[in-house]
């Protein structure tokens, strides 16, 4: 099994490489294309989505799956939902989609905002909860209970968002003879019944993609799975760990609050914190705050000391693209 595990990884690492390595051929090629760490980042969320169709071909335990993601979070922060999460590449595109309409998206009051944030905790524990809670059920209420249990897998459940979008199992979505998948979207038509599956599996795609064309990113607000990703980063023994960590230069900043604006999960730490490590649990490392921020080296994507990525003045107009 483990030896299955490591292949697909070594696989998923080979392909994802070539992909970012193209990428970055292509930067390379275009002279200050640095700063459009947006176009890297669809790049590699193509690449991370057949790479997980490749590693959903072979049987694995979800269970594992669940842990690697677990501990890449724990040493990279949030990366996953940044950059390979297939779902959050869906909520991209949407942004993308209405950028071209030229609609501006609507931003939340931030007590809202901070409020589904916290929901997200609340969702996680439900999810791990419920099957304990349907086992206490008494023996009489067990049909019931099965029948709530059904699909309701939590591990399963959590990993909804990162299935990819062609899937190697039947499904219920197909097209073209392809089984296509998307979050939720088995347990939701187990719970429909044959009648509904179909419709309600589609009004489900349809209000999260409508909502996130609207607000950005509008599921990773209150998405349990980011939260389970993170949250042994929550607990103060493991906050030292993660290489990855976006600083702060609090000198270099006149509170112009473009970091504000272009968060895509409207992130106020970066703008408020006085400066150093930034790592707020919404956070998904996107650096679309660094790639904006418009003065030099006032925001920066270290990594164990090294900075990888910073901000420069862009305003500059001989730095201008
Ligand atoms: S918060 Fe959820 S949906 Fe959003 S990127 Fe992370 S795992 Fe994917
Ligand atoms: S974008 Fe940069 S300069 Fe502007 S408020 Fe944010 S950190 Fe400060
Ligand atoms: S704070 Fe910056 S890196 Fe984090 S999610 Fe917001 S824009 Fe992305």
């Amino acid at each position: 099994m483990w030896l299955e595990i490591l292949s697909e990884i070594l696989k998923l690492t080979v392909f994802a490489g070539l992909a970012l390595a193209g990428a970055l051929a292509i930067l390379i090629w275009k002279r200050d294309l640095k700063t459009k760490v947006s176009y890297l980042r669809f790049f590699v969320q193509a690449a991370a989505m057949a790479a997980l169709f490749l590693l959903f071909s072979y049987t694995n335990e979800l269970l594992y799956v669940l842990i690697v993601i677990i501990l890449l979070t724990l040493f990279l922060g949030r990366l996953f939902c940044g950059w390979l999460c297939p779902l959050g590449l869906y909520l991209d595109l949407m942004a993308v989609f209405r950028k071209a309409l030229k609609i501006r998206y609507w931003n939340l009051p931030d007590k809202l905002n901070k409020l589904l944030n916290k929901l997200r905790y609340l969702l996680l524990a439900f999810f791990v909860a419920l099957p304990f809670v349907l086992e206490k059920i008494e023996p009489w209420q067990w049909s019931l209970a099965k029948f709530l249990m059904g699909p309701f897998k939590p591990v399963s459940v959590l990993l909804g968002p990162v299935e990819p979008l062609i899937i190697p199992w039947e499904s219920r979505l197909k097209f073209y003879g392809l089984n296509l998948s998307y979050p939720y979207a088995s347990v939701i038509a187990f719970y429909s019944g044959e009648s509904f599956a179909l419709a309600n599996m589609f009004l489900f795609i349809a209000l999260t993609l409508a909502s996130s064309f609207v607000v950005r990113r509008f599921w990773c607000r209150f998405c349990p799975t980011g939260v389970s990703f993170a949250v042994l980063n929550r607990f103060r023994g493991f906050r030292w760990i993660p290489l990855l960590r976006l600083n702060k230069v609090e000198e270099k900043c006149p509170k112009c609050g473009i970091c504000k604006r272009v968060c895509p999960v409207q992130v106020l730490d970066v703008y408020e914190r006085k400066g150093g490590d930034i790592a707020p649990s919404m956070c998904m490392l996107c650096l679309r705050c660094v790639e904006m921020c418009p003065y030099e080296e006032c925001l920066k994507l270290n990594m164990a000391g090294r900075t990888l990525f910073k901000s420069r003045n862009w305003l500059e107009p001989s730095k201008i693209e």
